[in-house]
C-alpha cells in the first residue's frame, strides 16, 4: 500500500525552483531515506509532504486522499497524521518531557499511555519525564522528540537529518536505536540526510536527490554498486577518477581494462574507481600493476594509502587507496595492485 505519493512535484521560493518535479511513494512498513548534498531540495520535499510548504505545482496525497495539489487544496501539518522529527528536535523548552511527548495526542487512551510508558522505558528515558528539554544530553532529547513523533499513532514519520546534531560516538546507537523502535512500530519513514553511510544503513529504499531531481532510487546496495552516473558513484566518498578514450567498447588504463557498455569507439569516458576497490596483491598479477608509495596512514580498522602509477606517456596519476587494516609499507616502495570491477564505473563524459 502507498502511504505517501508525490506526484510531479515542484517548488520555489524567491528564485530559480529548488524541487524541479518529483514523483516519489513510501510505501507501508518502509524506510525510504532522502540522499543528496545540502542544499538540493530534501528538506523542502520533506516540509511539502508534512503541510509545511504550500504545494505550487504537482499533487501530494496521503493514503490516497490529496492534501495538496495547484488547485488549492491544502490540508494543515496537524490534520495529516504524520510524525515530524527536525535536526534540532524543535522540543517545547517550557514543556516538560512529559507534556512534550502528549502534545500531539488529541485523545489520552489508555493503550496510549501504556505505549508512552514501555517505549520512554525503553528507550531509557522513563525517569525524565518530569524534566524540561535544557537539562537533557543531546541524545535524550533525540529519544524525546522521537517518542513525541510517534505517539499519536501517526501514518508515518517524516525525519530531517535527525541525527547530524549529536556527536559522533553517540550518533551510532541514536541511530540503531532509532531504526529498531520504527521498525517495530511497523511504521513507514521518510527520512533526509546527505550521510551517505547513514543512508545505506537506516533505509530500505534510497532516492538520490541532485538539485530538486530524483537521479536514482534503488537499494542501497543498488545505489552503492550501481551507480546510474558519475555524481552518484561520487556521492559515497572521494572516487579515483581516470578518462580515456573507448576502443571497441573497452577502456584500457594502467591500472586495467574496463568494458564500456553502450559507448561507441572514439568516445571520452571517465572511469571512477572506489578507493576500496583497489586491491593489493602479494605477486604482480596479469591484470594488475605495480605501484608506488607515496604514503600510507592508519585510519584506524583500514589504512589509506596515497600511490603513483606511472603511465608511460601519460604521466604519473596518483591513487587513492583503502585498505582493510594495518598496511603501512614505506614511502618509495612499491606495491602490486588490482582493481575490484564491482568498484569501478565506467561513464560518458
Ligand atoms: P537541503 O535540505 O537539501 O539542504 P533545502 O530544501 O533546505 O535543501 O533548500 C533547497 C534550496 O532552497 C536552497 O537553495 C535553499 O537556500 C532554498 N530555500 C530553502 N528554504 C527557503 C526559504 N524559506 N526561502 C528561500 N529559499 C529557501
Ligand atoms: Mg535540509
Amino acid at each position: 500500500m502507498t502511504l505517501l505519493n508525490m506526484d510531479h512535484v515542484r517548488h520555489r521560493f524567491n528564485g530559480p525552483e529548488v524541487v524541479r518535479g518529483v514523483s516519489l511513494a513510501l510505501h507501508a512498513g518502509e524506510f525510504l531515506c532522502l540522499l543528496g548534498p545540502s542544499g538540493c531540495g530534501k528538506t523542502t520535499l520533506l516540509r511539502l509532504a508534512a503541510g509545511l510548504e504550500q504545494v505550487q505545482q504537482g499533487t501530494i496525497s496521503l493514503a490516497n486522499q490529496i492534501v495538496g495539489d495547484a488547485n488549492g487544496c491544502h490540508v494543515p501539518p496537524e490534520k495529516r497524521r504524520v510524525g515530524l522529527m527536525f535536526q534540532d528536535f524543535a522540543l517545547f523548552p517550557h514543556l516538560t518531557v512529559r507534556q512534550n511527548i502528549c502534545f500531539g495526542v488529541t485523545k489520552m487512551t489508555p493503550e496510549c499511555d501504556q505505549w508512552i510508558k514501555q517505549t520512554t522505558e525503553r528507550m531509557g528515558i522513563a525517569e525524565l519525564m518530569g524534566a524540561y528539554p535544557h537539562t537533557l544530553s543531546g541524545g535524550q532529547q533525540q529519544r524525546v522528540a522521537l517518542v513525541r513523533a510517534l505517539a499519536p499513532n501517526p501514518r508515518a514519520l517524516l525525519l530531517d537529518e535527525p541525527f547530524s546534531g549529536l556527536d559522533v560516538t553517540r550518533r551510532a546507537s541514536v541511530r540503531e536505536e532509532t531504526l529498531a523502535l520504527v521498525q517495530d512500530t511497523g511504521i513507514a519513514a521518510m527520512m533526509v540526510t546527505h550521510d551517505p553511510e547513514e543512508a545505506m544503513f537506516m533505509s530500505d529504499r534510497i532516492l538520490v536527490m541532485h538539485e530538486g531531481l530524483i537521479v536514482q532510487a534503488g537499494s542501497p546496495a543498488e545505489t552503492y554498486f550501481t551507480p546510474a552516473n558519475a555524481y552518484v558513484a561520487g556521492l559515497f566518498g572521494p572516487v579515483n577518477r581516470l578518462y580515456h578514450t573507448v576502443a571497441q567498447r573497452k577502456v584500457e588504463t594502467p591500472l586495467g581494462v574496463f568494458a564500456a557498455d553502450g559507448m561507441a569507439d572514439g568516445d571520452q569516458a571517465e572511469i571512477l574507481i572506489r578507493p576500496e576497490g583497489i586491491l593489493i596483491e602479494k605477486n604482480q598479477s596479469q591484470t594488475g600493476c605495480s605501484v608506488k608509495v607515496l604514503n600510507a596512514r592508519l585510519l584506524g580498522n583500514a589504512s589509506h594509502l596515497r600511490l603513483a602509477a606511472e603511465c608511460g606517456s601519460a604521466g604519473v596519476i596518483e591513487i587513492q587507496a583503502r585498505v582493510p587494516g594495518v598496511f603501512l609499507p614505506d614511502r618509495g616502495h612499491y606495491v602490486n595492485i588490482r582493481v575490484d570491477t564491482e568498484k569501478a564505473f565506467v561513464f560518458p563524459t
